[in-house]
């Protein structure tokens, strides 16, 4: 006998739902400086083109907004990480060429991968045969170049089950292409090896910052993710990159203080004299963390409000000294240039976009 209880049918809809009223949270995307981004990343990656890493709801800035930006820049090649993320991609736009780079770990894996044409990306001899056990089919290899997290190992590479492949995309992973180190050059010579032996219609290795190391690194497809969405994990980018996310909160009520007074937990902050605060909808649940306490900025019309006090799960208070004539219902600009954002908290730029959370409307910038 079943334990639980059948979940009972809907009852019968006497009052549809209403219509949800919009957020105190917006994210606010440059749809311009995205698709600015991608052409300036598939200009910058020479002969080869450009595809676009879409994991993670598009690195946290909306995978709605993000891929059909994408697609009509020109982007034809999208990865993601999850079988999950395949439905909302594929949603907002029929790609062409999706790539799952986690690859089937299952029987369940490989029939999703079936069904909907999406290819996955081969990581083992494992996972190549359950590909082949399943009927075979264009796929993609990972091939490890010294990253060692995902990827078939080197000396694995003459196996029959590779020969038996039919591969569209031979991939690998830099993995430390933000920085200057002979690492780079390392990975390039066992990428030129690795193409030598897997026969593949097209080799990437190069993400964002792999594609400022240069035309050795582009093969025939770059993956750049960060610097889509306005990262920067490398000097040589900045002038080609321009930010797309603008955080906005909205002040939900205004509150004078008397000198003395605490604010927020553990009363972390008090008011060296009489003045007047904020108490904006924003807060660690959304990914504003616990480190921006004391430290974060908004802006309002271009005045500067500082962040007091402890950021809590929804919401986070302002100094209005700057801004007097600032009201409730306001909206705030949140300080998050990734460079400067990233510098300041000691978060990395990925890190920063994909903490974003689900409570913010994610709208075009006007
Ligand atoms: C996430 C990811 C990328 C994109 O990297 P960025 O540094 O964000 O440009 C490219 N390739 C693989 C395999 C990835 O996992």
């Amino acid at each position: 006998m079943p334990m639980t209880a059948p979940v009972p049918p809907p009852a019968e809809d006497s009052h549809p739902a209403p219509p949800v009223p919009p957020s105190a949270l917006r994210l606010r995307l440059d749809r311009t400086a995205l698709a600015d981004n991608w052409r300036a990343l598939d200009r910058l990656s020479g002969t080869a083109r450009a595809g676009a890493a879409v994991k993670a709801d598009a690195y946290g800035l909306g995978i709605r907004e993000a891929g059909p930006v994408l697609r009509d820049s020109g982007c034809r090649d999208f990865f993601v990480a999850h079988w999950n993320e395949v439905p909302p991609l594929m949603q907002s736009v029929a790609a062409q060429h999706v790539s799952v780079l986690h690859g089937p770990m299952n029987d369940a894996d490989v029939a999703f991968a079936r069904a909907t044409g999406v290819r996955p990306v081969l990581n083992s001899l494992d996972q190549a045969g359950r590909w082949l056990r399943s009927g075979g089919g264009v796929c993609d290899l990972m091939v490890d170049s010294g990253i060692n997290r995902l990827g078939l190992p080197m000396s694995a590479l003459g196996d029959p089950a590779i020969a038996a492949l039919d591969i569209e995309c031979c991939l690998s992973h830099l993995s430390s292409a933000d920085e200057d180190t002979p690492i780079n050059a390392q990975q390039l010579r066992r990428f030129d090896a690795i193409r030598i032996a897997v026969p593949a219609r097209r080799y990437s290795l190069a993400n964002s910052a792999g594609i400022a190391l240069g035309a050795a690194y582009h093969a025939d497809l770059t993956r750049p993710g960060l610097s889509l969405y306005g990262g920067i994990p490398r000097p040589e980018l900045a002038a080609h990159i321009r930010q797309v996310a603008y955080p906005e909160a909205a002040i939900m009520q205004t509150r004078l203080l008397e000198e003395g007074d605490a604010v927020g937990y553990n009363a972390t902050y008090l008011a060296p004299s009489p003045m007047r605060v904020g108490v904006v909808a924003l807060g660690y649940a959304d990914g504003y963390l616990r480190c921006w306490s004391g430290t974060g900025g908004f802006h309002w019309h271009g005045r500067a409000l500082p962040v007091i006090g402890r950021v809590s799960m929804d919401m986070t208070v302002v100094d209005l000294t700057g801004a007097p004539e600032c009201r409730e219902g306001d909206w705030l600009s949140l300080d998050y240039d990734p460079v400067a954002a990233a510098q300041a908290s000691g978060l990395s730029q990925y890190e920063l976009f994909t903490l974003l959370g689900r409570r913010f409307d994610r709208a075009a910038l006007a």
